[in-house]
């Protein structure tokens, strides 16, 4: 069962593009993820479904291919795939956050030449910021780029990368300077790059069907047109890049919150114990009021940053407050439901499991939620 959320959309076509995006989430996406996420297989089909229908590149300008929809309506979008597959609008989350630094810093001339492949449904890209040895601390990465006449040299790994060896491009931050910040530079790599491939997928608790691999780069030659921005404006790049993206990851959470809730509702009108339906003990009740209450809270938080956004309002502390919020209320709402459910919720025949599976990842990728704080407690403490 899911519930149709009443969605707050500017216009009439942004009412059609969520009619249309609930019909492939339901007819599509939720009949196939349990067997993809059982099977760990990416499902390169729905995403170029996907693409044929707008979906790679909603918040950009459409003189390059993009629907140019406002980031509240993005967002719900996101929101209304995530309660169908996480794996699915966490990729799309992805894929828009790897066209976000050509879109927001490339020159008209990249974006013109790179920009309309990049977002016109027939691509996916990925975003490379970890490393085996920097994660929260991202300035601390390693990965060389050297300049040789045209051309830069990349060298090293990044780790963790959300389509890793499914990408057709990569979106990669790598040092050409030794300043722990300003020395870091943003390239876009194609796929067809000699040196770059990819290791083996990572063995996930959860998102077994979002691809999450390292992306080794030896002696990677790429095109100096291909830096996006000037030389050691690759942190700022990855840095507002993020900011978007945890608004994607909040969209996300508040999705998978959902179904976890519709399922648990379900099932505890059904279910019936000491000759009631469990749904009537105040015990249970009492859990789903918290569980919805959370959820409409925490979608309030990341519509309230996407509107500050759509306005050319400064949505840091913003976006950083609806991943924290919303990814901790999904970890929360998807243990609940398992729960409510009791042993049915501890077994696979049900997704109340996979649900729980896949909550936790929301609480570490894109920064995680200590990191989240530490964006939050120091904007808070020195506002800029
Ligand atoms: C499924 C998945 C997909 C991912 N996709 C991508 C991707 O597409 N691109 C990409 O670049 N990265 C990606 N990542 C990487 C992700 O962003 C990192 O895992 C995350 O930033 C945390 O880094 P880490 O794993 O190295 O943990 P660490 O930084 O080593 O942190 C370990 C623990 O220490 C805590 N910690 C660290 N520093 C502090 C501090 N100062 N104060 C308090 N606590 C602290 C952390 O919160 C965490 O609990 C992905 C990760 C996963 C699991």
């Amino acid at each position: 069962m899911h519930t149709n959320v009443e969605r707050e959309l500017p216009t009439q076509e942004a009412a059609e593009l969520l009619g249309l995006v609930r019909r492939i989430a339901r007819e599509q996406l939720a009949p196939a993820a349990s067997r993809y996420e059982a099977d760990g297989v990416f499902p390169r089909d729905i995403f170029r479904t996907l693409g044929d229908v707008g979906l790679l590149g909603l918040p950009y300008p459409a003189e390059f291919g993009g629907a140019e929809q406002p980031f509240t309506v993005y967002l719900q979008v996101i929101e209304e795939l995530a309660s169908a597959w996480l794996s699915v609008a966490l990729g799309v989350s992805v894929h828009t956050l790897s066209a976000h630094a050509l879109a927001n810093f490339g020159s008209t001339e990249q974006r013109q030449r790179f920009l309309p492949a990049m977002i016109g449904g027939e691509l996916l890209g990925a975003y490379c910021l970890s490393e085996p040895g920097s994660g929260s601390d991202a300035a601390a990465l390693v990965t060389r780029a050297d300049r040789n006449g045209d051309s830069y040299r990349l060298s090293g790994t990044k780790a963790w990368i959300t389509h890793g060896g499914v990408a057709d491009f990569y979106t990669v931050m790598a040092r050409t300077g030794e300043h722990r910040t300003k020395g870091i530079s943003c390239f876009l790599v194609p796929v067809d790059t000699a040196g770059l491939s990819a290791g083996p997928p990572e063995n996930k608790m959860g998102m077994r069907g979002s691809t999450t691999a390292q992306v080794l780069l030896d002696d990677a030659v790429v095109d100096a047109e291909r830096l996006i921005g000037d030389e050691g404006d690759g942190f700022t790049i990855a840095m507002a890049a993020l900011d978007a993206g945890r608004l994607g990851i909040s969209a996300c959470a508040v999705g998978l919150a959902q179904a976890a809730y519709d399922e648990a509702v379900a099932y505890a009108q059904t279910r019936r114990q000491f000759g009631h339906a469990i749904a009537d003990f105040q015990g249970i009740s009492f859990m789903i009021a918290d569980m919805a209450t959370s959820i409409e809270a925490a979608r309030s938080l990341y519509l309230t940053a996407a509107r500050r956004k759509d306005a050319g309002l400064g949505y840091s502390t913003h976006a950083a407050m609806a991943k924290l919020f919303a990814t901790d209320m999904c970890m929360s709402v998807t243990t609940d439901a398992v729960q409510i459910l009791g042993g049915a919720g501890y077994v696979q025949d049900f997704p109340a499991e996979r649900y729980f599976r896949e909550a936790k990842v929301l609480q570490i990728v894109e920064g995680t939620n200590q990191v989240q704080r530490l964006v939050i407690g120091r904007n808070a403490i020195s506002p800029t």
